[in-house]
């Protein structure tokens, strides 16, 4: 189970994990379930919170992502606040306007930061591993490009000359953070299922 409500992460992490033996679900497949609080200081403290609340509850293989923007001028921030950074309603738009708001005069050099993802998956009441990904890049204040979801339109990746929302999904997959952290999972997975087989 994908311990996920967000459209978004559910679609990549289901692009990623194509071709596995598994069943793979999202909390849009278990309704009603209490949500995990998410207090934790971290993205690998809010992953395997998270990871750990829902396996309990299911009783089943859980896999959570905690991500988010972290931008060096704003001291890191949203960083784990990054959905919420506009209000509690999870509003892209919303979020987009802040950042957008909290860096104005300031310059392209110094709009700087990494978009981070913590994978952890968890077995009732044990989390078996946990992965990392990071991916540079330096916030915009216009968007471009309708892929990706969240702060993709705003995140200019300079090597490559777009924004994350540019990039087709599968070229997102290839270098994002989640991308990373699922590249390291995969075979993770694989010896998992060997092993339950
Ligand atoms: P979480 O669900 O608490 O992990 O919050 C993740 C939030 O970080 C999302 O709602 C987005 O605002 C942001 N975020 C994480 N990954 C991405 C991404 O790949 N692109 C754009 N925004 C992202």
């Amino acid at each position: 189970m994908l311990a996920t409500t967000n459209p978004g992460k559910a679609r990549e992490v289901r692009t990623a994990l194509a071709g596995l033996a598994i069943d793979l679900r999202t909390l849009a497949d278990y309704p009603g379930l209490p949500p995990a609080v998410e207090d934790g200081d971290t993205f690998e403290a809010n992953a395997r919170l998270k990871a750990l609340h829902y396996a309990r509850l299911i009783g089943e293989w859980t896999l959570a992502d905690d991500s988010g923007l972290e931008v060096d001028a704003l001291g890191g921030a949203p960083g784990v606040h990054s959905a919420r950074y506009a209000g509690p309603e999870h509003d892209d738009r919303a979020n987009n306007a802040r950042l957008v708001a909290a860096l104005a005069g300031v310059p392209a050099e110094r709009r700087t930061g990494r978009f981070r993802c913590v994978l952890a998956l968890a077995q009732q009441e044990r989390v078996c591993l946990t992965v990392t990904g990071a991916v540079e890049g330096r916030i915009v204040d216009d968007p471009a490009g309708a892929n990706g979801f969240g702060y993709d339109p705003h995140f200019f990746l300079p090597a490559l000359g777009v924004t994350m929302a540019q990039l087709s999904p599968e070229r997102k997959n290839a270098l994002s953070h989640r991308g990373q952290a699922l590249h390291a999972l995969r075979p993770a997975l694989l010896e998992l299922l060997e092993g339950e087989r």
